[in-house]
C-alpha cells in the first residue's frame, strides 16, 4: 500500500502541477491582454493558448487514465475459486487478445502440455494475467519477434511460461518491474499497473510469478508457479 500510495501521489502529482501553472500562465496573460497595456503585442500572448490549453487537457486526461486503471482493480470481485484447466485459460485469452487486440499480431507459439493442468483458481483473474503477459509482450517485441506460451506440470505444481524474443529488462529494473507504476513505456502509454496486479492475482493462487531477462535486447520470460489442483 505505500508503494501504491507513494507512486499514485507521484503519478498524479506532476501533471497536475503542469496543469496549474499552464492555468497560472494564461491567467497571467488574460490580464495583460484585458488590460490592454501600452507598447504590448497582444498576439504573442494569444499565441500561447492553444498549447497551454493542450497541456491542460493531456494532463487531465492523464490523471483520469491513471484514476480509471486504480477504480478497475479496486473493484475487483471478490475470487471465485474453481477447479479449472490452465490450458483452457490460456487459449481463451488468446481469443479474447486475437480479438482485442489493436497492436499487430503475430502467431504465438503454443506449447501446452497433453495433461490436463488443473489447478484452483478464478479464471476471470487467471485470464487478466495471462492477458497483461501477452499484451507486453506484444509491445516488447513490436508484432515481430517470436512469442511462445508453454504449460507443464509435476506432481504438485503447474508452470506457465511466457517468453519473448523482444526488447528485455535492463537488470536494474528487473527488481522494479512488479512495483506499482513503475514503467519505462512513454507517457500515457503505460499505467506501470499490469504487473502488479498480475503479483496479487498469483499471490492470491498462493503461486509464484518470476521475471527474468539476461538484458536489453535479449527478451524477457516470465514463469508462474501455481499448485497443481489435489
Ligand atoms: P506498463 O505495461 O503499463 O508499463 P506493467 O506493470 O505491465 O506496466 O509493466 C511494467 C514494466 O515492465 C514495463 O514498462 C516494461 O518496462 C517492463 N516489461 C513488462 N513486460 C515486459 C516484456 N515482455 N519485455 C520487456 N519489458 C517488459
Amino acid at each position: 500500500i505505500g508503494t501504491l500510495v507513494t507512486g499514485l501521489a507521484h503519478e498524479i502529482n506532476n501533471p497536475l502541477a503542469s496543469v496549474a501553472s499552464c492555468a497560472e500562465g494564461l491567467t497571467e496573460r488574460l490580464k495583460t491582454i484585458v488590460g490592454h497595456k501600452e507598447g504590448h503585442n497582444d498576439k504573442e500572448e494569444w499565441d500561447v493558448f492553444p498549447e497551454y490549453l493542450k497541456i491542460i487537457s493531456d494532463e487531465a486526461y492523464r490523471c483520469k487514465t491513471i484514476i480509471s486503471s486504480l477504480l478497475n482493480f479496486s473493484r475487483q470481485s471478490e475470487p471465485e475459486f474453481i477447479r479449472i484447466d490452465i490450458n483452457r485459460v490460456v487459449n481463451d485469452t488468446i481469443a479474447v487478445v486475437q480479438h482485442q487486440s489493436q497492436i499487430k499480431m503475430q502467431n504465438i507459439q503454443l506449447n501446452l502440455s497433453e495433461e490436463p493442468c488443473e489447478v484452483i483458481g478464478d479464471p476471470q483473474q487467471l485470464k487478466q494475467v495471462f492477458m497483461n503477459l501477452i499484451i507486453n509482450a506484444l509491445h516488447a517485441t513490436e508484432g515481430y519477434g517470436d512469442i511462445s506460451i508453454s504449460t507443464s506440470r509435476n506432481q504438485t505444481v503447474v508452470q506457465i511460461i511466457v517468453k519473448d524474443a523482444g526488447i528485455g529488462i535492463k537488470p536494474e529494473h528487473l527488481c522494479k518491474i512488479f512495483d506499482p507504476f513503475f514503467t519505462t513505456k512513454p507517457t500515457g502509454k503505460g499505467t506501470g499497473l499490469g504487473l502488479s496486479i498480475c503479483y496479487g492475482i498469483i499471490d492470491v493462487h498462493n503461486g509464484k510469478i518470476e521475471a527474468h531477462s539476461e538484458g536489453l535486447g535479449k527478451g524477457a520470460t516470465f514463469t508462474i508457479t501455481l499448485p497443481l489442483a489435489a
